[in-house]
């Protein structure tokens, strides 16, 4: 088990250049007096000293000079690789101007031109050409990581494979997980494995930072996950792993073989489920109407449909449906249409929503068919909510869900805008990606994203501070709650399904204290259960501020 953080990690205190030089321990101009005689950093740093929050101006007034979105993902990485806290500090001052540059949709196009934007190294990429010593390549790391986040890079967002390129997913979801819920971020290590790439143009780039080799496949493929997994649990014991960006035929078969061995989830299948149930819960807030009354129509039958279908079965069979009319009440469009049980063409995830019903080969006619009351897109296939669609929604419905989940935003079904108006107002909406709010005839709408960074950082928190053996489907559904609940009347009001991102943090040490109950409660737990669970998770968020 790790200990707590102590600040420089195994290594000693350092002094001098090399303490400014040390990410994890510069405070640059913000070193006081005091410190700068005890750490021999006379002469090093001009004399003024400013405080973090003048640093963190000071910071933000140059961002906000950059028009480009991709020049402030640089110049914040830049921080980070310099001052970490301040980077922090930055982060959870400003998130909701923050979190679409570090994380979607910005770190999608930074993914895209991760070679051509590369600085400097975070994280670890280990290669097909590492089998045999991936424990010895994790012994590199000079903390002891208590969550990993592990891309393979096959489906980065709704983007597809960007092979080791992808690594910007596990750095920008481990900011995140510090931003947001206070993991300290010597816990937090980004993992890719780099086992080749089937994208052309990606092995073309000259500035590729990956191997030069179509993926590897089949056994051996298995065999290195095998290795990595291993290795993760023997060097750093009780690690929490979170599976990302995996494509489709390895994520659904990597979390079934792995949930009950280690301590894992795959945040693109549970993690949005919970984010997605939980905005149900709020807008049946709204309409009053009954959960185990509703029909969902999912557009897209991979990851985030099924995880999402499964998390609903469960609650509403928690809630008193069988679970066979549970099944009935989630649907599925796929790119080849409707998702029905005379289909001989469909992948093992798709078959519990695979019903009886005639093929319907276009989502329109399928939603004229079914009349779902929810729409949920997760096709990453931009602009499939079109007019039609909306206005049918809004012919059908009194008051219509309407998610458009996909990310990045120009994968998103529709946009804000669109929903509100083609609905005349009256879809409740959520976003995958950020949008601005909408003044539809006088009212203005304000969406929230309908993402799972309300979810993880504080299932990653919850996990950490129980030290939890296992995250099972209970900690998802009790986070789903637990967000829900955090739902404001002024935010229904107003459209919003999720609470406002400036109380991320309260959310997520909320969303922690109910993640590590579960785990006590269900004998999980990796220590005995504190008196004061909420206050035990509090006391082991990081605070950037110095
Ligand atoms: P996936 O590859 O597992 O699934 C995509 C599905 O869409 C597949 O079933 C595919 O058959 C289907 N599809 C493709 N083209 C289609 C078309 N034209 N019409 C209907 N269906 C079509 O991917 P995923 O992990 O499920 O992610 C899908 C999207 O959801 C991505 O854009 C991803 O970024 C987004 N996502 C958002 C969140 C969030 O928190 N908002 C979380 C996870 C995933």
């Amino acid at each position: 088990m790790y200990e707590k953080p102590n600040p420089s990690g195994n290594r000693s205190m350092p002094s001098g250049l090399a303490l400014l030089r040390d990410p994890a321990l510069n405070r640059g101009t913000g070193f006081t007096e005091a410190e700068r005689d005890k750490y021999n950093l006379r002469g090093f740093l001009p004399p003024h000293v400013h405080s973090q929050e003048e640093q963190a101006v000071r910071v933000l007034s140059r961002l906000r000079l950059l028009t480009d979105p991709l020049e402030k993902f640089v110049a914040l990485n830049a921080l980070h690789d310099r001052n970490e806290s301040l980077f922090f500090r930055v982060l959870c001052d400003n998130i909701d101007e923050m979190q679409p540059l570090v994380y979607t949709p910005t770190v999608g196009l930074a993914c895209q031109k991760f070679g051509h934007i590369f600085q400097r190294p975070r994280g670890l990429f280990i290669g097909a050409n590492d089998r045999g010593r991936i424990a010895k390549l994790l012994r590199n790391w000079p903390y002891q990581a208590g969550i990993i986040v592990v891309t393979d890079g096959e489906r980065i967002l709704g983007l597809g494979d960007l092979g080791a390129n992808g690594m910007g997913i596990p750095v920008g979801k481990l900011s995140l997980y510090t931003a947001c819920a206070g993991v300290h971020p010597q816990l937090c290590l980004p993992v890719t494995l780099d086992v080749g790439c089937n994208n052309g143009a990606m092995l073309e780039d000259p500035f590729y930072v990956g191997l030069r080799q179509r993926r590897v496949t089949g056994a051996l493929y298995d065999e290195l996950l095998e290795e990595f997994i291993s290795a993760a649990a023997e060097v750093f014991p009780g690690v929490v792993i979170q599976f990302e960006d995996f494509a489709n035929h390895n994520a659904f078969r990597l979390l079934k073989k792995y949930r009950d061995r280690v301590c894992t989830f795959n945040d693109d299948i549970q993690g949005t489920a919970a984010v997605a149930l939980a905005g149900i819960y709020s807008a049946l807030r709204i309409t009053g109407a009954k959960f185990t009354e509703q029909k969902l129509l999912f557009l897209g039958a991979g990851e985030a449909a099924t995880g999402i279908a499964d998390l609903v079965v469960s609650a509403m069979v928690a809630q008193g449906l069988p679970e066979s009319a549970a099944r009935e009440r989630c649907w599925a469009v796929d790119s080849r249409g409707l998702v029905v049980k005379s289909r001989t063409d469909l992948a093992v995830h798709k078959l519990p929503y695979a019903h009886s019903h005639a093929p319907v080969g276009d989502f329109l006619t399928a939603i004229k068919n079914l009349k779902p009351t929810a729409i949920i897109g997760v096709a990453a296939v931009g602009g499939t909510f079109t007019q039609a669609v909306l206005e049918e929604m809004a012919r059908i419905n009194e008051r219509p869900i309407v998610f458009a989940l996909s990310n990045p935003t120009s994968q998103a079904e529709c946009n804000a805008e669109e929903a509100y108006r083609w609905t005349k107002g009256r879809a409740l909406f959520a976003c995958g990606s950020p949008f601005d709010p909408v003044k539809y005839e006088g009212k203005t709408y304000v969406p929230r994203q309908g993402n799972n960074s309300y979810i993880f950082p504080g299932v990653g928190l919850g996990a950490i501070a129980s030290r939890a053996r296992r995250i099972t489907d209970a900690m998802f559904m009790g986070a789903a709650q637990t967000l829900a609940q955090l739902v404001t009347e002024s935010d229904l009001a107003q459209g919003s399904l999720y609470p406002a991102l400036p109380r991320i943090r309260e959310v997520s040490a909320h969303i922690a204290a109910a993640v590590a109950e579960t785990a006590y409660e269900n004998g999980l737990a990796g220590k005995p259960r504190p008196a004061d669970v909420a206050a035990d998770v509090r006391s082991q968020m990081f605070d950037p501020r110095y």
